[in-house]
């Protein structure tokens, strides 16, 4: 029987954590780019603080990557160190964007900035150099749900004095955020997860604890959900897709202390065309399957002044099993998003060069 189908342009991944040379990098950056025909890659595991660090990490992720139809675009860490000299410098090698960590609040941040003031003559290069800034917008040492909205002070304060700089608010995660995009102006833009889409906090521990569903900012209320569905449905030009997917040894999830992150890649498409085919009437008059073609392939190549892909893929409605667990080659168990349950799309065709 034939299966419902639709092609979309090659989509882009704004939001993406490999890890240095090992397993770990072999396993998750191969399948993201057998998915994705870009992706932008997060400098905080290995730390990409120099021009030097970026080239060599890009050309490890090209390595083993290397057949696929797929381009890394990579991001430069922000430090109280870093001068716009070094902005400058990983500019001329392909720097596409800088991110800042606020120091300590998520995954290897500890040389994250404290004291955003420092870094005004940084944001200023970043502005200057055509890149965009990235941010983490979570307050460290805040009460865990309020992290993000307490944040975003910091980011208007950005704003207001590099008026001219693209600032992008990573993965966001509350209703304030969704709000604060909707209603902002042109250079601020949002990455959404499929994590933040598909499901809030009872995920996590509304039914036990569910340590491969933690990821910072850790997802919030059903009301906060609703909004962010509503956001990506709404078809909103700066609004697009950053899975933000993360791989973690199974050990180091499944722990006393497990670290956030969550291997999202493996089923990041098939997520989003479920949440926005189950809200299709969010869509304003316009079908569903245009708001994900945007969401997924459009705006965010837009809002980085990049050209839309060439090639198509084509997503089917045609259910299948998330693995239970992905084995890397040195033997290390990661546990994807979803592991063991059905999803009733796939990607079920790939060209390349249409
Ligand atoms: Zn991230």
């Amino acid at each position: 029987m034939p299966i419902e189908t639709f092609e979309i342009p090659r989509p882009d991944n704004m939001h993406v954590h490999f890890r240095g040379m090992s397993g770990l990098l072999r396993l998750a950056a191969p399948l993201t780019a057998s998915v994705f025909r870009r992706a932008i890659v997060m400098p905080n595991v290995p730390q990409i603080r120099t021009a030097d660090d970026l080239v060599n990490y890009r050309r490890d992720i090209e390595s083993v990557t290397e057949g696929a139809d797929f381009e890394p675009l990579m991001t430069l860490m922000l430090t109280e160190e870093t001068t716009p000299e070094m902005i400058r410098e990983a500019h001329a090698v392909g720097c596409s964007a800088v991110k800042l960590y606020p120091k300590g609040v998520t995954t290897a941040s500890q040389h994250g900035v404290a004291d955003v003031m420092k870094c005004e003559p940084a944001f200023g290069a970043i502005a200057d150099c055509g890149m965009l800034l990235l941010v983490h917008p979570e307050k460290p040492g805040e009460f865990v749900l309020y992290r993000e909205r307490m944040y975003l002070d910091m980011v208007r304060w950005i704003m207001a004095h590099v008026p001219d700089l693209r600032v992008v608010l990573e993965h966001i995660s509350t209703f304030t955020s969704s709000r604060m995009v909707q209603d902002g102006p042109q250079n601020l833009a949002a990455t959404i997860t499929p994590m933040h889409l598909h499901g809030d906090l009872d995920m996590v521990l509304g039914d036990g604890l569910r340590p491969h569903n933690f990821c910072y900012p850790v997802l919030k209320t059903p009301e906060d959900r609703r909004e962010l569905i509503r956001l990506a449905l709404s078809g909103h030009p700066r609004v697009f897709a950053g899975t933000d997917s993360a791989p973690h040894v199974r050990g180091a999830k499944e722990s006393p202390c497990g670290c956030a992150g969550v291997f999202c890649d493996p089923v990041a498409i098939p997520v989003y065309a479920a949440v926005f085919e189950q809200h299709s009437e969010l869509a304003n008059g316009s079908s569903w399957r245009d708001r994900i073609r945007a969401f997924l392939s459009e705006n965010g190549a837009d809002f980085y002044g990049l050209p839309r892909n060439e090639g198509t893929m084509r997503l089917g409605r045609a259910s299948w099993s998330v693995p239970g667990v992905y084995v890397d080659d040195d033997g290390k168990e990661v546990v994807p998003f979803l592991a063991g349950e059905t999803l009733e799309w796939q990607i079920t065709e790939r060209d390349d060069h249409a």
